[in-house]
């Protein structure tokens, strides 16, 4: 019997979620496996946002709670955006959801028709695709290259919108390629798409974690009339190290946001109770928790793109934030382990996971297949050790 919808036929499992899934079942193996997979951050939760969370549930903070989040949260988000990018929201503009993903999903339920066509710069997070075909629309990828900074060129984004174009999402920082795009290059982009009459979906899950200097600025803040085109979605779970929390929230259009908050109200209900302190506290509380994260990204950063660069045939640019590098490794393609001849990402991702035990993503799942995508959120020393059995195992291919 064939039981499924169509929609459950067009969508995969998250790639990210399983590579981190296979890794840590070798290492329930007794496998010393090093994971560059996973993106999360290797923190623990600050403290005073556990204790936040400890304190609510002593208190019997337990029960349900307005399915868009409580005020207080959605107070300190719209204080958060007012502090760090200059944007006045208010309440009806704010939802809460259980992580980032979530307010996605939400979104694109909400606002996309059957066959309604999406913009998806690319290399991008496997998760945007995968969704907006759950919502019965269609992902259009706009691939951009090394050369070009892993950044679209405005006037590429302007041949691809058509009529049925609906949305753009941009993701700067991005995930996997860890770009990010000036000001400027922003409003180049988001110029022509309001124009268009288009909804941009703005992930703005890596705003803090950028390195170097360099100017995170947030889509909503470009202009008036941006702003009022645009839905940005952000979250906890990558600043504050809280990604088992399930808290992430949208800010847009008090319309658009209504209706999300309808669909959560009928699937989900609210983000959990006590997440929500605690992602309360994250947000007002003191915030030099992600500065010395930022440092230690950056440390990390920079010694993961010297590493991979200095080994034969690999590639890396040095990327402006996140916590991903997005080697460049095609040139061991079609070379062989043991016979086995590896033929593209997936090959080369596989040949790492078995025979030196390290955890990478595969490019193809990202919509490049040159590419593989390390999370540099783990140790300075499994860095270290993880970089010499990839660097052996590359040597290793003839
Ligand atoms: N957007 C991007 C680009 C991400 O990498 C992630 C990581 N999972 C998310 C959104 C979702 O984050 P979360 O659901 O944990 O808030
Ligand atoms: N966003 C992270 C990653 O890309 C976490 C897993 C996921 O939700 O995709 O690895």
């Amino acid at each position: 019997m064939d039981w499924l919808a169509e929609r459950a036929k067009r969508i995969k499992p998250s790639a990210t979620l399983a590579v981190t899934a296979r890794a840590n079942a070798l290492k329930a193996q007794g496998v010393d496996v090093i994971g560059f997979g996973a993106g999360e951050p290797d923190f623990d939760t600050p403290d005073p946002i556990k204790e936040a969370a400890w304190k609510a549930l002593r208190e019997g903070f337990t029960k349900y709670t307005p399915v868009g989040g409580i005020d207080a949260l959605k107070d300190a988000i719209i204080e958060r955006f007012k502090q760090d990018s200059g944007i006045s929201y208010d309440r009806k503009q704010i939802l809460v959801s259980c992580g980032a993903k979530h307010s996605l999903y939400n979104l694109f339920m909400a606002v996309l028709n059957p066959g309604d066509e999406v913009l998806i710069p690319a290399p991008c997070w496997v998760s945007y695709p995968d969704m907006v075909q759950l919502a019965d629309a269609v992902p259009v990828l706009i691939p951009s290259t090394e050369k070009d900074g892993f950044r679209i060129k405005p006037e590429v984004l302007k041949s691809r919108i058509t009529k049925k174009t609906r949305a753009l999402i941009i993701n700067s920082p991005s995930n996997p390629t860890g770009s990010a795009y000036t000001e400027n290059e922003l409003r180049a982009l988001a110029e022509p798409a309001v124009e268009a009459g288009l909804l941009i979906i703005s992930d703005e899950i890596y705003g803090k974690l950028v390195y170097d200097g360099f100017r995170f600025v947030s889509v909503g803040s470009l202009s008036e009339k941006i702003r009022k085109s645009a839905v940005i979605v952000d979250g906890v779970s990558k600043s504050y190290s809280m990604t088992g929390w399930r808290i992430g929230y949208a800010a847009g259009p008090a319309e658009v946001i209504s209706a999300m908050t309808n669909i959560q109200s009928q699937s989900t209900s609210n983000p959990t109770s006590f997440a929500q302190k605690g992602a309360l506290e994250a947000l007002s509380g003191p915030q030099d928790f992600v500065g010395k994260m930022r440092e230690e990204f950056s440390r990390r950063r920079d010694y993961i793109v010297g590493r991979l660069n200095a080994m034969p045939g690999v590639t890396c640019s040095k990327p402006q934030g996140a916590f991903y590098v997005f080697p460049n490794v095609a040139t061991h393609f079609g070379k062989s382990d043991q016979g086995k001849k590896l033929l593209g990402s997936n090959d080369l991702a596989t040949y790492l996971l078995e025979k030196a035990h390290v955890a990478v993503v595969a490019g193809v799942e990202f919509g490049s297949d040159q590419h593989v995508r390390l999370s540099y959120a783990t140790s300075m020393k499994q860095i270290e050790e993880g970089m010499n059995r990839i660097e052996a195992a590359l040597k290793k291919l003839a």
